[in-house]
């Protein structure tokens, strides 16, 4: 089996509404490029990687003269041609990797008969669970869903979530209003499904003392772990020491090299889960078979997946049933692309453009620094000063 050919077709697939984040927001739609890698005996596998729009699309191209002639099977080669250390240190190629790595799993499980997760070691579980994804949001005037700030509205949205999907454990994106505001939203969350678990994620936007406060704070929930509170190795050691929650990072521990420190510093506890990029159905698939093969995935799985409206693969979206989600029984990845989807997206993306994931559109001023001061305001305390006071919203600045 030999590459002959790959494709890379950006598509902007609607949520339901933006997403708000430390670092700005996700803007109405998840930007991703599907990749398509096609063998000589006429399969095709497919891949997916996320943001970057038209830039994506150029750079999956511009590794068809690494593909053209390679056996999908040998995936260590494959690392090696795209993502050696060295030779690639000035194009971190690690997520154009990732794409067609899926792409070359994908065409392996159809070529030999095996599920992707069979390439992992086999399947342990048929079902992985998955964790509700709170964020605060934007209102859309499309769907007339989101808007969500308050502790009142937070919860109101877990509960919707929980009613349509049976999820168990709760992630709440922090970072955007003062950490106070998400600290009263995190616990009225966790006052409110006492069976559940939770986990806060303010993408490394606090301070190191601020991340002690807010980390003691909430030491009597059932949390599964603290993300990310702040940024760098050396402050999130600093936050271990003081707070007794099992912490977590997806930005400051990314590599194998960086593990090797982090455990040397005793800076992070180490459990695993798996992480989410804002994934169509392509990537949920593949965070679906490592899920199946993970012997202690003992904490539910992130995904932003319940917030799109619409997906690129056949049949309908995947589902939930108890916050579980099955993992897919085809061959390969398991699931077939929908080119009247893949055609009818790229043209949403074509007329809407990529947007930029560390900006803002309701706050054109503002950009992130770390650790964060300019939060923003949640409406209600701007409607509501204290004592005849007019708050300090700091987004006007
Ligand atoms: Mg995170």
């Amino acid at each position: 089996m030999k590459i002959v050919d790959l494709r890379a077709t950006t598509v902007a697939v609607p949520l339901e509404a933006p997403l708000r984040h430390a670092n700005g927001a996700h803007w109405g739609r998840f930007v991703r490029t599907i990749v398509e890698v096609e063998t000589d005996d006429g399969l095709i596998g497919l891949g997916e990687m996320g943001g970057g729009g038209e830039a994506a699309e150029t750079s999956i191209r511009a590794l068809k003269p690494y593909l053209v002639g390679h056996d999908p099977l040998q995936l260590e080669q494959l690392y090696w041609k795209i993502c050696n250390p060295t030779a690639s240190l000035y194009n971190n190629r690690a997520q154009l990797h990732a794409a067609i790595e899926f792409a070359c799993m994908d065409l392996a499980g159809k070529k030999l008969g095996i599920r992707a997760c069979d390439m992992l070691g086999g399947a342990l579980r048929e079902e992985v669970p998955f964790a509700s994804y709170l964020f605060y949001r934007y209102a859309d005037p499309k769907t007339g869903l989101g808007g969500e700030e308050t502790a009142d509205q937070m919860v109101a949205a877990a509960r919707k979530l929980k009613r349509e999907h049976g999820f168990r454990s709760h992630k709440l994106k922090g970072g955007v209003f003062p950490p106070d505001h998400d600290l009263e939203v995190y616990l009225a969350l966790a006052a409110e499904f006492p069976e559940d678990s939770f986990r806060l994620d303010p993408n490394a936007a606090w301070s190191v003392e601020e991340s002690i406060r807010i980390g003691r704070a909430i030491e009597t929930v059932r949390n599964d772990y603290f993300e990310d509170p702040c940024w760098g190795l050396e402050g999130m050691r600093r936050v271990r020491s003081f707070v007794k929650i099992p912490t977590a990072t997806n930005t400051v521990v990314v590599n194998f090299e960086q593990l090797a420190a982090c455990i040397r510093l005793n800076a992070i506890e180490w459990g695993i889960s798996i992480h989410s990029s804002g994934e169509l159905g392509i990537q949920l698939a593949t965070m679906l078979h490592l899920g199946a093969a993970i012997p202690n995935l003992t904490f539910a799985a992130d995904a932003h997946y319940h917030h799109l409206t619409d997906d690129i693969l056949k049949g309908c979206k995947m589902r939930y049933i108890d916050g579980k989600s099955a993992v897919p029984t085809g061959n390969g990845l398991g699931g077939e692309l929908d080119h009247d989807k893949l055609q009818l997206y790229a043209e949403l993306f074509r007329s809407t453009g990529g947007y930029d994931y560390d900006r803002d559109p309701q706050r054109p001023q503002w950009f992130a620094v770390v650790p964060e001061t300019r939060f923003a305001q949640p409406k209600e305390s701007r409607k509501a000063p204290k004592k005849g006071r007019s708050q300090n919203t700091s987004d006007r600045k």
